[in-house]
Order: C-alpha cells, then sequence, then structure tokens
C-alpha cells in the first residue's frame, strides 16, 4: 500500500510524511470574491491543506500571496471550469499527489451584468456551459477521488431556488415538477438545460416555461444536480459523503458590481459551514440560506433575485 502513495519528505520533520494521508480541500474560482472569502475560513478552520484554484493563474498565485500576507497558508493550482482539459489535469494532479481528497467547493461561476446587451440565447449557451456544464464536469472528474465523510458545497443562488422557473403556465409547472422530480438524472437536467439555450435562442423561452435569467436557470440546474448527487451518494460504498448547496447572500463583490450589502467574510458563511460540517450530519442534498437556515427548494419561500 505504502509503494502506491506518493511519499514526500517534510523539511521541518524529516520523518517521511504519506502525503495520501493528508486531508485536502479545494474551492474554485477562488482568486476574488466569495471563495477568496471561503479560503480565508477554509485556512483558518479547516484541519488540512487548501487548495485555492483559479482559471488564471496570475491572479490566483496573488490570491495566494494576499493570504500569506494575512499569515494564512494556501496551495496552488490552475483549474478552468470551462475547460476539460484543465479540470482532467487538476484531477490527475489530485490523484497522482493525494489518492483523493476531502473537500470540494464548487464556487466558480458568472454572470452577465444586468445591463447586458447579449441576446438571451447566447447569454443562455455562455451561462449553461460554465455555471452548470463546468460544475457537473469538475464533479464528474473530481468525484471518484472523494474519500469517505467527504463534503461538496454547490454555491447556487436565491436565484437558483426552483420558484425562479416562472415563465409562462402551466408550461412553467410542468418545467418545475420535472426539476424537482424525486427520479430526476443527471442526464435528465442536461437535456433540460439545452432545451433552455435551444428555446432561449429560438426566442420563446418565455411560452415554453423558462424565466428570461440564464443565470437563474443555470443556478436552478446547480440546485437540482446537488439532490441528484446526494441520492448517489446516499447509494455509494464511501461512507457519509455529503452534498449541499447553498445562497451566499447578496455580496459585495465584482459579480454584483459591489451592490450586495454583505462582506466577502459574510457571504463565505454558508458554503463553510456546508464545507465543515461534521460527521454524519443530517443535511444532505439540502439547499440552504446564507444565514444557514435550510430552506425548501420546491415550495418557498420564494425568494427575491440575489
Ligand atoms: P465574482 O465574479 O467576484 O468571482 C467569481 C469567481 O469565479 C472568480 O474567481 C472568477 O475568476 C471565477 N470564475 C469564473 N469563470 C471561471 C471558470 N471558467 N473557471 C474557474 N473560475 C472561474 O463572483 P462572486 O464571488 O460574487 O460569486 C461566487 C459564487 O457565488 C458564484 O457561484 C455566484 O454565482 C454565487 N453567488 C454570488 C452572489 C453575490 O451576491 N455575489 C449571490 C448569489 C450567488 P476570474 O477572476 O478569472 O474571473
Amino acid at each position: 500500500m505504502e509503494c502506491y502513495h506518493q511519499l514526500e519528505t517534510s523539511l521541518e520533520n524529516p520523518v517521511i510524511v504519506n502525503m495520501a494521508g493528508k486531508r485536502i480541500a479545494v474551492v474554485t474560482g477562488a482568486n476574488k470574491g466569495i471563495g477568496y472569502g471561503i479560503m480565508k475560513e477554509l485556512c483558518t478552520k479547516f484541519n488540512g491543506l487548501v487548495y485555492l484554484t483559479s482559471r488564471d493563474e496570475s491572479r490566483g498565485l496573488a490570491a495566494v500571496k494576499k493570504l500569506s500576507e494575512l499569515g494564512l497558508q494556501a496551495q496552488y493550482h490552475q483549474l478552468d471550469i470551462d475547460n476539460i482539459g484543465s479540470i482532467k489535469k487538476f484531477a490527475d494532479y489530485i490523484k497522482t499527489k493525494y489518492d483523493g481528497f476531502d473537500v470540494l467547493v464548487n464556487n466558480a461561476a458568472f454572470a452577465y451584468s444586468t445591463d447586458a446587451t447579449e441576446p438571451l440565447g447566447e447569454q443562455a449557451e455562455n451561462t449553461i456551459r460554465v455555471n452548470f456544464t463546468g460544475t457537473l464536469n469538475v464533479c464528474r472528474e473530481l468525484f471518484p477521488l472523494l474519500r469517505p465523510g467527504a463534503r461538496v458545497v454547490n454555491v447556487s443562488s436565491t436565484a437558483g431556488h426552483l420558484l425562479q422557473i416562472n415563465g409562462s403556465e402551466p408550461a412553467a409547472s410542468t418545467l418545475r415538477e420535472k426539476f424537482a422530480s424525486p427520479t430526476l438524472t443527471e442526464d435528465e437536467i442536461v437535456s433540460l438545460v439545452n432545451q433552455f439555450v435551444k428555446d432561449a435562442k429560438a426566442g420563446d423561452w418565455n411560452a415554453k416555461g423558462w424565466p428570461s435569467s440564464a443565470y437563474a436557470v443555470s443556478k436552478v440546474a446547480v440546485s437540482a444536480l446537488t439532490r441528484v448527487q446526494q441520492r448517489a451518494f446516499d447509494a455509494d460504498l464511501r461512507k457519509d459523503v455529503v452534498v449541499n448547496s447553498c445562497h451566499p447572500g447578496y455580496v459585495d463583490t465584482d459579480m454584483t458590481a459591489h451592490k450586495g450589502p454583505l462582506t466577502i467574510e459574510q457571504g463565505a458563511v454558508s458554503p463553510s459551514y456546508l464545507a465543515l460540517l461534521p460527521p454524519d450530519t443530517d443535511l444532505r442534498g439540502a439547499y440552504i440560506w446564507y444565514d444557514k437556515q435550510v430552506v425548501d427548494w420546491v415550495n418557498g419561500p420564494t425568494p427575491s433575485l440575489y
């Protein structure tokens, strides 16, 4: 077994350190905003190594330096969730170096500004590709490496509440029923979001039940995915693997043009809480609010956007 794991000599301690035994946490899109706030929290509270990942290496390394100036030590690896080659390279790195990991925070995402002039079809294609498909691809490549007791956090939004699927009726209700189905599969979510992109391009998205926000559809799909993923973990041989999604609050970041009232540290509260859930937690496949309250994803309360 020992020869299978990568071994490394620690400078402070000449004893051989088995890198495969180290606890590892990973945060995507962590060079700024809420992701950076989550790094601060996990570097302080997580008992192990915390990986700051970013699509741009120089921005990521600058963030690692900023953390070190605060006395916090982060590891770094490049990870563009919109690039399958980058995702596979990162998965290979984790597999080779540690043979597994313990915490994944899917934070990276993108949103068009509220006054964007690009047609909805174009917004839909790009937003779904990064926020939903990118997140799904990260999960598909990294989930096989999760260790027993692992915690996964999918950063959703208030825009990711099921009731945001609020186009024309009865089509919207039919879509909500599909997203909320207890037998929903990953592939069915992929078909649903592909249909949204098609309808957005055709111009009849509202009649088909969809909202006019591509961001909302991408985040509803992420929250729906969370429920499907937890069902799969419940049937997994690895014990106590848990995935939840959260709305981090309306936060002062580039994404909100700095209009949100919460600080990045406040925005980091709910994702960090989910990342650090204790063993055998009951919170599985849930959708929680920035104040850690569990919200009924199917029936409400209806949150306002952000
Ligand atoms: P920011 O725009 O400040 O930060 C987004 C982060 O994601 C950046 O690090 C960005 O990198 C990264 N990112 C974007 N695309 C990719 C990609 N393809 N691969 C890897 N990283 C990528 O946003 P926030 O901090 O506000 O948002 C963080 C999360 O919180 C998102 O999931 C967002 O949807 C969610 N959220 C935010 C709310 C808010 O009020 N701020 C409210 C509800 C949800 P780069 O610097 O290179 O662009």
